[in-house]
């Protein structure tokens, strides 16, 4: 066997010191970090590739094809999709899972035009961009959510086009949420007949189903298509997503490859059968009832981490049902030391699980005394 020499290893083990402690201090980014994957580490030594469509048999007999279908059932039925047409694969994020939902909306309708709100996750105009479809910016309401009657004058001015529209399930910055409902209303009152309606739900999406009060998201209030990253509330070492859609929306390049056996309906060509895995491990440790719960534990955190900041007179904010807290920016070495994001003079905690009432009681106090200094 290879072996690694001592400065190597000298290296990996201050690698390994260094990330243990910064995921200590990791507030600042949708992360989970309460996993514990060590049961399933003996098939790290194995090469497991899903390439191709999960729902076709392939060549390529080692991977995790099984696993994967179970976990796009599950992402489906928390979605309310249509059992009888439904269609998934697991991918690398939600900037692929973004970039499917786009090809399928152009697949449907080549002259559409892609409705984005200024808030949205900066992957949407970059894979608008790669698949060269014309984009309009829409504003979005103080909050984050989107401003509907901005959304419904661009619309107008668009009548003949097909109206392609991202819908944000949890905004990257404030976590808002849009509200299908609305955006369905407003396009059929300004009277255009053909749109597709994709949720970039990669932060809020493996919870929002469970989130109060309730925001039309899913399949049932008439999504087309839905993103959402499975590594960011579930937590994994690994980032992974899944895109669910309608069946008979599903983009296939040709017909069967027979290099490979199966179908080229994915974006890559070499799937991760690890993060398959993991998703699917995930899964069954917790289960719908575990989602819900872990949700609720982490709003409780949430809610803590508001009114903490509220007592030390710190400006805070959080929308309704949101594991995100807004806060005033603090101090440069706070922001950099716990990884904060930061915009326009605010910057946010992110209460995913992981994070305990401990850790948000060390940067309070580290922000109450830097404030009063
Ligand atoms: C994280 C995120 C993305 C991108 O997902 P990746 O998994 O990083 O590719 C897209 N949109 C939103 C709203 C996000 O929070």
């Amino acid at each position: 066997m290879y072996s690694i020499s001592s400065s190597a290893r000298e290296q990996l083990r201050e690698l390994a010191n260094d990330i243990k402690e910064r995921t200590q201090l990791f507030i600042g980014y949708p992360v989970a970090t309460d996993f514990d994957y060590s049961e399933i580490y003996p098939l790290f030594n194995y090469f497991l590739n899903n390439i191709g469509d999960p729902n076709r048999d392939s060549l390529c007999r080692v991977n995790t094809r099984e696993m994967e279908k179970e976990v796009i059932s599950f992402y489906a039925s928390m979605f309310r999709a249509p059992q009888d047409d439904v269609w998934g694969y697991i991918t690398s994020g939600s900037t692929e899972g973004n970039l499917y939902g786009l090809l399928i909306a152009r697949e449907r309708y080549p002259d559409g035009i892609v409705y984005v709100s200024e808030s949205s996750h900066y992957s949407v105009s970059k894979n608008a961009h790669l698949l060269r479809m014309p984009t309009i910016a829409t504003k979005s309401q103080i909050h984050g959510e989107l401003d509907y009657e901005d959304l419904r004058m661009s619309l107008a001015k668009n009548k003949s086009k097909p109206a392609i529209i991202v819908a944000n399930i949890g905004t990257t910055m404030t976590e808002a949420r849009d509200d299908i409902d609305m955006i369905r209303r407003v396009i059929e009152e300004v009277g255009i007949k053909q749109s597709h309606i994709h949720c970039d739900a990669a932060l809020a999406g493996s919870y929002a189903t469970f989130i109060k009060p309730r925001r039309s998201f899913d399949f049932a209030d008439g999504a087309d298509s839905i993103a959402a990253s499975a590594y960011k509330f579930l937590g994994m070492p690994e980032p992974c997503g899944v895109i669910i859609t309608r069946a008979s929306l599903r983009v296939t390049h040709g017909d069967e490859v027979s290099y490979i056996g199966n179908l080229d309906s994915t974006i890559s060509g070499s799937r991760s059968g690890h993060t398959a895995l993991m998703a699917w491990y995930r899964l069954k440790q917790l289960g719908v009832e575990g989602i819900r719960r872990r949700y609720k534990q982490s709003l409780a955190v949430a809610a803590y981490t508001q009114h903490e900041l509220e007592a030390i007179g710190w400006s805070t904010w959080r929308n309704p049902g949101a594991l995100t807290v807004m806060l005033a920016s603090p101090p440069l070495a706070l922001v950099t030391k716990w990884q904060l994001a930061t915009d326009n003079g605010w910057s946010h905690i992110l209460c995913m699980p992981g994070i305990t009432k401990e850790r948000i009681d060390m940067f309070i106090s580290e922000l109450a005394s830097a404030s009063s200094t």
